[in-house]
């Protein structure tokens, strides 16, 4: 493959991609990336420990960021030309961008057929949410660990408990729902909350998911040991709740469902979540491609190599052209991350140099 003239310097090695000439955005193992997560910043205004450091990271410069129009773009290639049929913004936290609101209309625009959905901490969400309806955003995701201010703190090291309970209340006003709600369980800090985040997502018709915490925070704390497994999870929920597997078929979704009863003879009350991501990885069935804040593919959350469109994008290339970096870029997608027991290389796992917030979770 040539690299036209007057492009920048792209990654040698990914640019030279001896790979079949398809459709979409295949990869080795016969997957099909049609979910994009693309993410609208680097910057967050919490400091979770099991993503960012106390002292935050260094931001990415202003003009490093992809532009309102970039994006439009990059999701306009991705869908019209590679096959893209769900899109999910994400950060960092995507509401500290001042333009989220004219960024997901624009995108609306475009692409009135897509369904945008947006993962937030809902940190400003009660004075955006009527905004980002209005705008075309289809639905939300809202991360939530524990119902205790002072865990709250102690994990986001900030005290914005209220102003999250404040989003997700405008959230569900504003027709944003059915609300997700993401928690991610430390243990001895928020992991005898469970059953209590459970209770509080059923009386509110929100859908939990369990999110295993992934070696992907930036002060590189994680360990197998330390980190809650989706089997003591489901443990935990047992002692309260009877969980059976949910008939819905899965089709690729991260979360496996179940069914929540309180006795075994009750009638269903909801469902709850588990991503499994290190126990029970589904690296097999993967759908995702993610594009970083300042415009690089990454094919998987652990991926090592990046491969950069913003470059190629300012230096005048044709859609074509980025969409086929891309397609370069997801053909070297890994087999499966490592972290796992499955033989797909746990001994050879090396977490990532970038934290969740630098990728877009
Ligand atoms: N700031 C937004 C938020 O927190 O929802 C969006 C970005 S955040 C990186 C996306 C999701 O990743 C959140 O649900 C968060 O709980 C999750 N996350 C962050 N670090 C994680 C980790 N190390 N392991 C598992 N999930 C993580
Ligand atoms: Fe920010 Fe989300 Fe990371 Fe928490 S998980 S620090 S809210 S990006």
């Amino acid at each position: 493959m040539t690299v036209p003239l007057g492009m920048p310097q792209l990654q040698a090695s990914l640019r030279a991609v001896d790979r079949p000439v398809f459709d979409g955005l295949r990869d080795r193992y016969g997957r099909v990336a049609t979910d994009l997560r693309l993410s609208l910043t680097d910057k967050c205004n919490l400091r979770c420990s099991y993503c960012m450091p106390a002292d935050g990271l260094p931001w990415l410069a202003k003009d490093a960021v992809l532009s309102a129009e970039e994006i439009v773009r990059i999701v306009g290639i991705g869908v019209r030309v590679l096959g893209v049929r769900e899109l999910r913004l994400t950060g960092g936290e995507p509401l500290v961008r001042a333009d989220v609101v004219e960024i997901i209309a624009a995108l609306r625009t475009a692409n009135p057929e897509l369904p945008i959905a947006l993962t937030t901490n809902a940190v400003g969400l009660d004075k955006k949410a009527v905004a980002l309806k209005a705008a075309g955003l289809t639905r939300i995701n809202i991360s939530l660990d524990t119902l205790h201010p002072e865990t709250f703190e102690q994990l986001a090291r900030r005290p914005f408990f209220d102003r999250v309970l404040a989003g997700i209340e405008a959230a569900d006003a504003a027709g944003l729902g059915p609300i997700k709600i993401n928690s991610v369980l430390m243990r001895g800090i928020n992991d005898a909350d469970a059953p209590d985040l459970l209770a509080w997502c059923l009386e509110r018709d929100y859908e939990l998911r369990f999110i295993e915490q992934m070696p992907l925070d930036a002060d590189h704390g994680w360990t197998r040991e330390g980190m809650v497994t989706a089997g003591e999870i489901r443990e935990m929920l047992g002692e309260r709740f009877r969980l059976s597997p949910d008939p819905r078929a899965r089709d690729g979704a991260p979360a496996e469902r179940f069914q929540v009863r309180a006795r075994d003879d009750e009638a269903v009350l909801g469902t709850v979540g588990i991503i499994a991501s290190v126990t029970e990885p589904f690296c097999a069935d993967c759908k995702r491609t993610r594009i970083t804040a300042e415009g690089k593919v990454m094919s998987c959350l652990f991926s090592h190599e990046e491969v950069d469109l913003r470059g190629l994008l300012r230096a005048g290339a044709s859609d074509d052209e980025v969409a086929s970096l891309w397609q370069d870029a997801m053909w070297l997608k890994p087999r499966g991350h490592g972290m796992d027991h499955t033989g797909l290389g746990d001994a050879d796992f090396v977490q990532p140099d970038r934290s969740m917030s630098a990728i877009g979770g």
